[in-house]
């Protein structure tokens, strides 16, 4: 139950400058300089945070460096550094609500969500990777009996993460878990839009007895940080969650650089598939509409194509437009709310202009696509569907990232399957069928990271999150997150 009076405190608490975490202190940029916090929740200044500069990243990298170097983390037991990472997950715990309120101030998801997938996702993670480091062991290999072969599993050294502004702290986590856990140091970089709730964390990782240095926080453009923490020769690994056109520059960065390791988590145009002989068309149209509308489509995963097949097509989309119109739409703070506020302005006109697109080009908008809310300043948008969608529009082959809907009628599997698969990416899909033969054939047939059956966009932290074409590479979430963050280093000795 969300503490509602708390929550209006919080909303009204003002919200102090945010500063670098750079070899445990709290630093404004070596410039001074400093950016805007725009809340998209009025439009309104809510503070200001350090805007860092090339000399910012560098001093970060090199604390981290240093760091990882002299074993001050490294070194110790893994059950030491369990004991720490199990002190952070609680702080976090104890500071969920002030977490999320902050967080849903700073970008605009419904608290209710926030306060779920954001700190409390946080906190899970971390524990979940503390209590997994010193249950790994390294390996002796089958030789013959004259020689001894050891494989050992090494902290990687310095990790680079750069990270998103929807779901910060829960996808913060996800690199940071796997990575403190197996003994790196770390130089966070968070979105401009998204940074305060990050900066917050590295806070209590310094209260939690994270040594100085080991945890890294430089905020300010992707194109300054992101970009000398890219082209360092002293990040070993990079980890990115983001869109296709940073992964790119990511990767030409790194091969400019040290070739750094780059792993990447990006977009989606994930197919959400609807056969006539789904079990549940309730069911379907329920999670159809939050897979696509919570959090204002802000979601890597959004089923963001409605697949339906043709005869029961109209039935479906009128049950999800009736759906759709009991959606309560704005204050996030609110926990009444369905969907919030989108992030910025400028992802808000984004988002606008592909339904004009769409509009322009003869497809009908079935319901929403226009902002709303306006005179509170805040920026928020109505759900919207659009139908008639051909498979090779931009609406269903470029990721929104918004709460916009493109439903494409199909007649068979098969064409179901070539619609699915006919985009660049790969990362989520969902099918709806009573069939299990068919559930499994689509399984095996759709080339993405992810097929959810029968549901759409629930999973644990037990199962690996990755993407496959151009959604990504790589893997957050699950014991494989480790492999990103632990180096295999083999001994061959005569005996
Ligand atoms: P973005 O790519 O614009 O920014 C991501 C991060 O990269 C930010 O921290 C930004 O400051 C930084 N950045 C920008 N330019 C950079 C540069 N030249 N060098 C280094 N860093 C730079 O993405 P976004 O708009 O913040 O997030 C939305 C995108 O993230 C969507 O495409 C979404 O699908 C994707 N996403 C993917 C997953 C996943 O798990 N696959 C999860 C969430 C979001």
């Amino acid at each position: 139950m969300l503490d509602q009076a708390r929550i209006e405190e919080l909303r009204q608490a003002p919200v102090p400058p945010a500063v670098h975490i750079i070899d445990g202190e709290r630093r404004p940029s070596a410039s001074g300089a400093e950016m805007e916090v725009v809340s998209p929740l009025d439009g309104q200044v809510l503070t200001t945070m350090a805007a860092g500069g090339r000399d910012d990243a560098e001093a970060a990298i090199a604390a981290a460096r240093r760091a990882f170097e002299d074993g001050r983390w490294s070194g110790m037991a893994p059950a030491v550094r369990k004991t720490i990472l199990l002190k952070w997950a609680a702080l976090i715990e104890e500071n969920a609500l002030e977490l999320a309120v902050l967080g849903v101030r700073d970008n605009g998801t419904e608290i209710g969500m926030a306060l779920k997938a954001e700190p409390l996702s946080a906190a899970g993670t971390i524990r979940y990777y503390a209590e997994a480091i010193d249950k790994i062991y390294g390996e002796i290999a089958p030789t013959a009996d004259d020689v001894l072969g050891l494989i050992y599993r090494e902290p990687v050294g310095v990790v680079g993460a750069i990270v998103p502004w929807n779901f910060p702290l829960m996808i913060g986590a996800w690199k940071l878990g796997p990575a403190l856990a197996a003994g790196n140091t770390v130089v966070l970089k968070p979105a401009e839009t998204a940074s305060l709730t990050l900066v917050r964390l590295a806070e209590l990782a310094l209260d939690a007895g994270v040594p100085p240095g080991v945890l890294n926080v430089v905020t300010g453009e992707g194109s300054v940080v992101g970009e000398a923490i890219a082209l360092s020769m002293e990040v070993d690994v990079l980890v990115f969650t983001g869109s296709g056109a940073v992964g790119r520059r990511l990767l030409e960065n790194a091969a400019k650089s040290n070739l750094k390791r780059v792993y990447l988590e990006l977009g989606g145009k994930s197919p959400n598939i609807v056969f006539a002989d789904a079990p549940d068309l309730d069911a379907a149209v329920k999670a159809s509409a939050n897979g696509i509308f919570r959090n204002s489509g802000q979601v890597c995963i959004a089923g963001t194509r409605l697949l339906v097949e043709r005869s029961v097509h109209d039935e479906f989309v009128d049950r999800l437009v009736a759906h759709v119109e009991t959606m309560k739409i704005g204050d996030p703070l609110d926990p009444e709310t369905a969907a919030g506020a989108v992030n910025s302005l400028r992802q808000l006109e984004q988002n606008l202009a592909f339904v004009e697109e769409a509009r322009s080009a003869g497809r009908t908008i079935r319901i929403g696509g226009r902002r709303i809310l306006e005179e509170t300043g805040g920026y928020f948008m109505e759900p919207t569907i659009v139908t008639g969608v051909e498979p090779g529009d931009d609406l269903a082959q470029r990721e929104v990232f918004g709460p916009v809907l493109a439903v494409i009628p199909f007649d068979t599997e098969d064409e179901a399957i070539n619609i699915a698969n006919g985009t660049s990416y790969g990362l989520a899909s969902g099918v709806w069928t009573a069939d299990l033969s068919r559930a499994h054939r689509m399984i095996r047939r759709i080339r993405a990271g992810m097929v959810h059956v029968n549901t759409y966009g629930g999973s644990d932290l037990t199962v690996p999150l990755g993407g496959h074409k151009q959604s990504g590479n790589g893997h957050d979430k699950s014991l494989h997150a480790f492999d990103k963050y632990l180096d295999l280093k083999t001994a061959w000795i005569k005996l």
